[in-house]
């Protein structure tokens, strides 16, 4: 089961501490949300799971963490400036603004109807921001719409410091800024976002292989996360849709809440972004089209030892969204359950790597200070083996903390009552299935590794 709508996610969110709405206390800005206690727990779970899947359990990839505010000249040579654009009409009625290819209805406005609408214009979703002391537009710098360039432009750093060969990957998790026309449907299109993107560069010839090689893996990574193969679909980007740099492109979608839309593109870049960021392209058999005279000082190209030659590798890109994941992530997890006839209860049956707290240990009384004792003492240990969050829930109401942690996906209580004085044992309850069992605390530290493995 799923949420059956996107309100009972937004309602979940700000109830438990996942989501607030940016700058909430004046109003809000559109497009723009804040992580909240329980969010930013889930989020860097997420992104650590990436990071792990993509760095640390392969031996053909490296990190990356690069400037967010970005030279106009490379987004100039990426095409960026040019060509990142969506098609943005007015409304002459309301004065209202939209993105023309997402308007329901041919020509007409969404809000008012009317058909009195202008012709769509290009309209660069790119934001700017002056650099240094003087803000009189001669020096001025982008922030980043999409992380990957960064990588790009560090391509020659980054072999000349880990003697790389390709096939290779760069990755690089993190924020990335377009000024979407329409920003809708809660975290799934924003102004501010994250991004967590592998450059994965190939030898040319080899790349349509490599890419269903990484379409498939990035299928299985969202499988692993707890996302139903069946709301899992690749979708073929039309040739004439496919942004200025794909040779193919393929998204993966998710049926989210609102509809079936991208949670992450699969591309294959060809050599079209170091051809661009190269000088002296005119030396290299560059197959896209790409920038001519780039001022760029660096040859981005490898080479090819057999053929005792220079070529321009290709790239293979997986581009998901972090707050994409999450959206699909909770959908994927929110349940309500009848617990009998008369009460009901939502929670999050989330993966236990994911779940933004670990455990929460509970002692019966607030008061009695043995068992308080007792809670921080067994709180601390669970903490230092390093899993993740663990915490203590010190107001004796133990149906509530149930319900609590129930709806923000901890995957065990323990509570620490009389008895445990006597026995050295905690009563642990697991969400999902609403059993509890006897452990001793000898045994805690195996028993709640055992759970996370
Ligand atoms: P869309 O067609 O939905 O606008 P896109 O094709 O422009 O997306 P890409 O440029 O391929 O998106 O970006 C890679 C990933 O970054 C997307 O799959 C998505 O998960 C995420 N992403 C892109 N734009 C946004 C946004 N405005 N808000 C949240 N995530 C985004």
């Amino acid at each position: 089961m799923t949420a059956q709508t996107m309100e009972e996610l937004v309602s979940l969110c700000k109830r438990r501490g996942f989501l607030f709405q940016s700058n909430d206390i004046y109003g809000g800005i559109k497009g723009l949300y804040d992580y909240g206690p329980m969010g930013v727990e889930f989020k860097n779970n997420l992104k650590q799971a990436w990071w792990k899947s993509i760095v640390y359990e392969r031996d053909d990839t490296e990190g990356l963490d690069a400037s967010i505010l970005s030279s106009p000249v490379v987004l100039k040579h990426s095409g960026h400036e040019d060509t990142f654009t969506d098609p943005l009409v007015d409304c002459r009625a309301c004065k209202s603004r939209w993105r023309a290819d997402q308007l329901f209805e041919n020509n007409k406005c969404p809000n008012c109807k009317s058909e009195d609408l202008t012709d769509p214009r290009p309209f660069n979703l790119m934001f700017k921001t002056a650099i240094g002391p003087v803000d009189d537009g001669s020096s001025f710098a982008y922030l980043r719409p999409e992380t990957c360039q960064q990588i790009f432009t560090n391509f020659k750093n980054i072999l000349d410091s880990t003697s790389r060969t390709v096939p290779f990957g760069i990755a690089q998790m993190g924020k990335a800024f377009r000024n979407e026309i329409t920003p809708r449907n809660f975290i799934f299109r924003v102004r501010e976002f994250e991004q967590m993107e592998l450059e994965f560069f190939v030898k040319p010839g080899t790349d349509d292989e490599w890419h269903e090689y990484w379409i498939n893996k990035r299928i299985e990574w969202w499988v692993n996360q707890g996302i139903k193969k069946e709301n899992l679909k690749k979708i073929e980007v039309e040739k004439n849709e496919l942004a200025h740099y794909s040779k193919r492109t393929v998204d993966i979608n998710y049926v989210f809440p609102h509809g079936e839309e991208e949670l992450e593109g699969v591309a294959n870049r060809t050599d079209f972004d170091l051809g661009s960021h190269t000088k002296n392209q005119n030396d290299f058999k560059i197959t896209s089209e790409v920038m001519k005279n780039s001022s760029s000082t660096t040859k981005l190209a490898v080479q090819d030892l057999e053929e005792k030659k220079w070529y321009i590798p290709y790239v293979i890109e997986p581009s998901a969204g972090v707050d994409r994941g999450v959206l699909a992530l909770l959908n994927e997890a929110y349940r309500e359950e009848n617990v009998d006839k008369d009460n009901k209860r939502i929670l999050l049956s989330l993966k236990p790597h994911l779940s933004p707290i670990k455990a929460a240990v509970i002692p019966l009384k607030k008061n009695k200070e043995e068992l308080v004792n007792l809670s921080k003492e067994i709180k601390s240990n669970l903490q230092k083996l390093g899993l993740g969050r663990v915490v203590l829930e010190n107001s004796g109401n133990i149906g509530k903390n149930y319900r609590r942690h129930d709806e923000i996906g901890t995957p065990i209580c323990l509570t620490v009552d009389f008895e445990t004085l006597e026995d050295k044992s905690v009563t642990v309850r697991d969400r999902d299935t609403m059993k509890q069992e006897r452990v001793s605390i000898e045994n805690l530290s195996e028993y709640y590794k055992k759970y996370f493995n």
